[in-house]
């Protein structure tokens, strides 16, 4: 990929570089959003309840048998969804449904599930 190339943040649309390792508005990790492995979930910022955010965050992992995306980004945004799809990523660890799952970067507002090796 060209160095100089200007690419825009996916979580919160700042222009970067496409060297960039972070974005420096969001601290979301870069190279993470490129790879076509990842695919991105936005469980917060439609106005949904917490029941609505696990629902959307079931369905994706469901699917995922099919798509076999290798990563889940899940932005979670507020406090409130973050804590209940955290809660809900531990029962599902726990269940082997998923490998594991970790905050996106230094971007409290996206968690990073990982889905297969
Ligand atoms: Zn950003």
């Amino acid at each position: 990929m060209d160095k100089r190339k200007k690419i825009l943040c996916q979580f919160c649309g700042m222009s970067l570089f496409s060297s960039s390792k972070t974005c420096p508005k969001c601290d979301s990790a870069i190279e993470n959003q490129y790879n076509y492995t990842t695919f991105t979930l936005d469980v917060a910022h439609n106005k949904e309840t917490v029941k609505q955010a696990i629902d959307k965050l079931y369905q994706v992992i469901e699917q995922n048998q099919i798509m076999r995306h290798r990563q889940i980004r899940v932005i979670v945004g507020s406090k409130m969804i973050r804590e209940e799809v955290m809660r809900e990523l531990m029962v599902l660890k726990r269940e082997e449904a998923i490998l594991d799952f970790r905050m996106d970067g230094k971007n409290s507002g996206a968690l990073l599930i990982k889905m297969e090796n």
